[in-house]
């Protein structure tokens, strides 16, 4: 079976994470501030908090921000819970937008046609690698939480996702683009206050006061690992966009083939492409061929909520027929072979 995603794992990632545990200082502490200076450097000087999953960044950013009962706040729908059950953690109420269908991420006009007195701020998701059109989302006049988990190291011109927005939130999870032992997040933003109270939430013990406060704290294990994936972040989107250049010379001009215009640099966090009829047939004979096929969503937010599918046509038509083939810096060139002769052969 060909994976569909894989994290990479080198010598150096392993020694790193060695290092720290033979240490005996694995909570978080030095490594972690290590792996926050870097990270920040790469990301215009910003404040960047760590904490433990981009769940928690989330959250954390939210709770910074006031957001909270009796607030809505904008997310699309076409992406994954997590969004979701962070806006639901601080008792806000989700107000689903509908994505672009050129780029597949939030629709700045959509955005704007639901902002309303209630509106606290709008989660952007740059999905599966490409930059959502951020700038134009600011014009909406809300508050902005930049969601770059699929999307770290990706660029509008020369600067770095994550320093557009008023905040924004990474995911270091196991098959990310990059990650910390599994499970991680960060959150960069130029507000040294909101920054500040994030580091508050994080961290529970010896505390004058009784705030509610969380354990969401990274371990120096996991920021060592990430200080290591930071710093070969360059040349796994080189891999990324080697591979996906090669299914675009494959594929262009397929039925199939997706061509998203966007704002920015793709990184490829997923390379996506459209089955416009048979979806359940395309994902059988993927599994018999032992290629590794998903929709890179699994249910769109609102779904869940029984909200029809004409409230949100393209986010619906997208999740339909749109599914994603194995990319990532480890998948071997005879596998890249595999794939593209898999799909230059469907339906035969
Ligand atoms: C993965 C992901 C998250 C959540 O990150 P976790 O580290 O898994 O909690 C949030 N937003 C987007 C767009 C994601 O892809």
């Amino acid at each position: 079976m060909i994976a569909h995603n894989k994290p990479t794992i080198e010598p150096d990632d392993i020694r790193a994470v060695a290092k720290v545990l033979s240490s005996g200082n694995v909570a978080q502490g030095e490594r972690v501030a290590d792996f926050e200076r870097r990270f920040s450097l790469a990301h215009g000087g910003l404040h960047a908090a760590a904490v433990n999953s981009g769940t928690s960044a989330l959250h954390c950013a939210l709770l910074a921000m006031g957001v909270g009962p009796g607030d809505n706040v904008i997310i699309p729908s076409y992406v994954c819970t997590a969004l979701l059950n962070a806006v639901r953690y601080v008792g806000a109420t989700p107000r689903f937008a509908d994505i672009d269908p050129d780029d597949l991420n939030i629709s700045p006009d959509d955005v704007r046609r639901k902002v309303t007195k209630k509106t606290r701020a709008v989660i952007v998701p740059h999905m599966f690698g490409l930059p959502a059109r951020v700038r134009e989302i600011q014009r909406a006049g809300v508050p902005v939480i930049e969601d770059c988990a699929q999307a770290v190291g990706a660029k509008i011109g020369e600067q770095p996702v994550g320093t557009f927005g008023d905040i924004a939130i990474f995911s270091f999870y196991a098959t990310k683009v990059m990650t910390t032992c599994g499970e991680g997040g960060m959150v960069v933003t130029r507000n040294r206050r909101w920054s500040e109270a994030i580091r508050q939430l994080r961290d529970y013990d010896e505390k004058n006061d009784l705030r509610t406060r969380y354990n969401y704290k990274m371990t120096d294990a996991a920021a060592a690992m990430g200080s290591a994936q930071l710093a070969k972040l360059g040349g796994f989107i080189r891999k990324r966009r080697a591979i996906a250049k090669r299914y675009d010379a494959a594929f262009a001009g397929k039925e199939f083939f997706i061509d998203r215009a966007g704002s920015g640099s793709n990184i490829y966090f997923r390379y996506l492409v459209r089955i416009r009829r048979g979806q359940a047939e395309f994902l059988r004979r993927a599994a018999a061929h032992a290629v590794g096929v998903k929709r890179p969503v699994f249910r769109p937010l609102h779904a869940y909520f029984g909200i029809s599918d004409r409230q949100l046509p393209h986010t619906a038509s997208a999740w339909r027929s749109i599914f994603s083939i194995p990319i990532y810096p480890s998948l071997p060139e005879k596998d890249v072979d595999t794939v593209i002769s898999f799909l230059l052969n469907y339906p035969a």
